[in-house]
């Protein structure tokens, strides 16, 4: 089918001076094997991303580029964070490339998954995920925090492949439909489910990272995962409503549990009246602040002015 597709592989860097040889070296074996093999275009690439990093990383790039012709790279005015560099990579490789993978800098993520990826593209996948099938290498605390992570999203509603990350291969027409999402509080691995077409996944082992520190503290992962949940969900916001009404229910409860009190003559002056008013109004403004949060919730995914439909298939054409 699709033999001589151009691949490129798109690999945001962020002060990855320590790994960026070995990567490339890993990289290039694993591309000429493949264009060899004729699986793909000669013209395939890998695409650095550099995420304005503050130490030799451009410099690196630049120098393999000027070595290498399987590797190129383009460089980011700023630090704009691993979502926003890999956007970047992915929406000017696009312009080149028939078919994009997605990786980090560190091989982390099994490169010899790639040839699956591809040979799944090629019977007719346009988006292909990297799931990872075990975390031994991760710490206990990473493990636990991210697969944790990943079953609340899906709790909340968001349609998040299981264990996937950014390690991913898309189609051209893919990267062209995902361009019409305009939004700037990017989660891609939320993303690319909501553009649909034919998609599988690819099983490997995350390994260690090989050299230099990773990317993503705690703090970063945190306002990571919050990221995650806020572009994607509404409903914390609805969830507002529904303790609202809890709240009012128990309200009237309390409210005949202190009549009763009342009239049994068992409490001192005042009691009933402050505890009925304090239960009823609590669960009065919440539920007030629940519908704002409705309409808020409304306005929220119109203003990200997703795309409604996709259309994959016209027989016209
Ligand atoms: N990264 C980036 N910009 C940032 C932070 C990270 O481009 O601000 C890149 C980093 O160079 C790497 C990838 O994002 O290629 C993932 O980072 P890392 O491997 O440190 O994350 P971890 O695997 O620890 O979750
Ligand atoms: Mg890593």
């Amino acid at each position: 089918m699709k033999k001589d597709s151009i691949l490129y592989i798109v690999i945001p860097c962020y002060n990855e001076e320590e790994v960026l040889e070995e990567t490339t070296k890993q990289l290039k074996k694993k591309l000429e094997g493949l264009i060899k093999a004729k699986k793909l275009s000669a013209k395939s690439k890998v695409m650095y991303v550099n995420d304005g990093s503050k130490d030799r990383t451009w410099e690196i790039i630049k120098d393999i580029h000027s070595r290498e012709p399987l590797f190129t790279g383009i460089s980011l005015s700023r630090n704009r964070g691993h979502q926003n560099a890999l956007l970047g990579g992915l929406m000017t490789a696009k312009n080149y490339a028939d078919v994009v993978i997605s990786m980090d800098a560190d091989l982390q993520d099994d490169i010899n998954a790639i040839d699956k990826m591809i040979e799944k593209y090629n019977n007719g996948c346009d988006i292909v995920y990297g799931v990872r099938s075990a975390r031994k290498k991760d710490t206990f605390f990473k493990r636990v925090t991210a697969e944790g992570f990943y079953k609340f999203m899906k709790s909340l509603g968001v349609d998040c492949v299981y264990n996937h990350a950014d390690y991913r291969l898309t189609s051209k027409r893919v990267l062209e439909e995902f361009s019409n999402y305009k939004e700037v509080n990017l989660f891609l691995r939320g993303m690319f489910p909501l553009v649909g077409f034919k998609s599988d996944v690819v099983y490997y082992e995350r390994k260690e990272r090989f050299a230099g520190e990773s990317k993503y503290p705690l703090k970063k992962m945190l306002s990571f995962a919050w990221n995650g949940i806020t572009s994607f969900s509404v409903k914390p916001l609805t969830l507002i409503c529904t303790l609202g009404i809890i709240i009012l229910l128990i309200s009237i409860a309390i409210m005949i549990y202190s009549l009763i009190r009342k009239i049994m003559g068992a409490t001192i002056d005042g009691w009933t009246f402050l505890v009925i008013s304090i239960w009823f109004i609590g669960g009065l403004q919440m539920i007030s602040i629940g519908i704002i949060g409705e309409y808020i919730g409304k306005i929220y995914s119109e203003t990200k002015a997703r795309p409604r439909y996709i259309i994959s298939e016209n027989l016209e054409d």
